[in-house]
């Protein structure tokens, strides 16, 4: 008994240092930097790295270390698993992912309004928006941490930050699965979902989108992942910052092992003066693990939905039949229409970063910006000033995706009935 009170004090008094943000001490009362980190992902350290080898309390384990996985499971997340969980991008691309017509582009012309005459014009890269596709994983995790983003803002009607009157600011906590459970990940996700689902709510998250890992890994939170930064005319990732984002954090990357846990971020109202109806109070806490194994770490309200949301999506399980993001109590899909939320927003479409004007489908098409010089009677004069050399190709030839000022020789917008290539790729049917 005594040793359980004490370790209770272990765990609270090290939780609170951590949610103080005050490492130093941390580690004074026997905590690992690796465990503060770990506490940060909600992940378990591995037994005998534990918090809590302070001499005087060598035997007290901290109750949230006890579901302690006996062996760390390795495992080669660049396999594909085609019946396993996977990590995003381990899968295989179809063939047209990240093709790029360089012809072809959204676009502005309006040259009167852009300095020294030039036109802007996007290549957009052909995409399959697939978690497990190498080539577009990006996109795919940016999209989807959109519409997570959406549906918190839809309630507070202001940024997803924003608190909701009655459930106040999203929170970002962790349950992380005890290694008795572990097996559950295999062929019963579903009584896992449910197990979780029941967590949650004792915990008193009263409804909130869950981001299932099975994997974790030790090199990953070294440093706190950078802000993507936001590309303001289309409220979008920045591709630039998108792609800066995972090139370092995929130099993180190292061993990966087998630690099930979940990401929920969502409300979880606090009411400090009826501890009953306050969520996540130490006792909540205490109880659940006791009775389950479990364990709920709570790690605050959040800076940015959106950037947690991408960051969990990043290593997220993808599993051919299971859905990434489900969403669980007041905002799951058969409740969230009784918080009346605002309509679904319309993506909004791309502006020129000049002159803000709507993009428009735009072709490269030298061949025909010379036919009407030619042929249009008011400006013709002379074939003197008219330079009828072989059209080259597209100056954006051999670019990478993203948007460009040139010079606007050879660009029209597209002729009534003419359409440029799907940016969409869709599965190849084998007919
Ligand atoms: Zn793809
Ligand atoms: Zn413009």
């Amino acid at each position: 008994m005594l040793i359980e009170e004490k370790t209770d004090k272990c765990f609270t008094s090290l939780m609170t240092l951590y949610e103080l943000d005050d490492l130093p001490k941390f580690i004074q009362l026997g905590g690992h930097v690796q465990d503060w980190l770990n506490i940060h992902e909600g992940i378990l350290p591995a037994r005998g790295r534990s918090i809590a080898p302070n001499s005087s309390v060598k035997r007290s384990i901290a109750p949230f270390l006890a579901p302690n996985y006996s062996v760390r499971l390795y495992v080669d997340v660049k396999a594909w698993r085609p019946l396993g969980w996977n990590l995003p991008s381990n899968g295989v691309a179809y063939g047209q992912c990240g093709h790029l017509w360089p012809d072809e582009g959204q676009g502005c012309l309006r040259v009167e309004n852009h300095p020294e005459g030039k036109v802007y014009v996007r290549l957009i890269a052909a995409t399959c928006f697939r978690a497990s596709c190498p080539v577009c994983y990006q996109k795919w995790a940016a999209r989807e941490a959109g519409h997570i983003e959406d549906k918190f803002k839809r309630l507070s009607r202001n940024n997803a930050e924003a608190a909701v009157p009655g459930y106040g600011r999203p929170v970002h906590a962790v349950i992380s699965v005890p290694e008795i459970d572990a097996f559950l990940i295999y062929n019963n996700f579903d009584v896992l979902r449910d197990k979780i689902n029941a967590i949650a709510t004792a915990a008193g998250i009263k409804g909130a989108c869950v981001i299932f890992h099975p994997y974790a890994n030790e090199k990953m939170h070294e440093e706190t992942p950078e802000k993507i930064l936001i590309d303001e005319s289309t409220g979008d990732f920045d591709l630039d910052s998108l792609r800066e984002y995972y090139s370092k954090m995929n130099k993180h990357i190292n061993f990966w092992y087998l630690r099930p846990h979940f990401h929920i971020i969502g409300y979880a109202p606090r009411d400090y003066d009826n501890p009953e109806n306050d969520a996540f109070t130490p006792e909540k806490i205490s109880s659940i693990h006791k009775e389950t194994g479990y364990v709920v770490v709570n790690l605050g309200v959040r800076d940015s939905v959106r950037n947690t949301a991408h960051y969990q999506l990043s290593h997220a399980g993808v599993k051919k039949g299971f859905q990434t993001v489900t969403w669980i109590g007041d905002l799951s899909n058969r409740n969230y229409h009784k918080m009346n939320p605002l309509p679904k927003f319309n993506p909004k479409p791309r502006t020129c970063p000049e002159c803000k004007a709507e993009l428009a489908p735009v072709r490269w098409d030298p061949q025909a910006a010379i036919s009407v010089q030619v042929f249009s009677v008011d400006n013709y004069s002379s074939a003197d000033g008219l330079d009828l050399s072989e059209p080259g190709p597209s100056p954006l030839e051999g670019q990478r995706e993203g948007g460009y000022w040139i010079d606007p020789g050879g660009w029209r917008y597209l002729n009534r009935g003419e359409k440029n290539h799907s940016c969409l790729v869709r599965k190849p049917s084998h007919k």
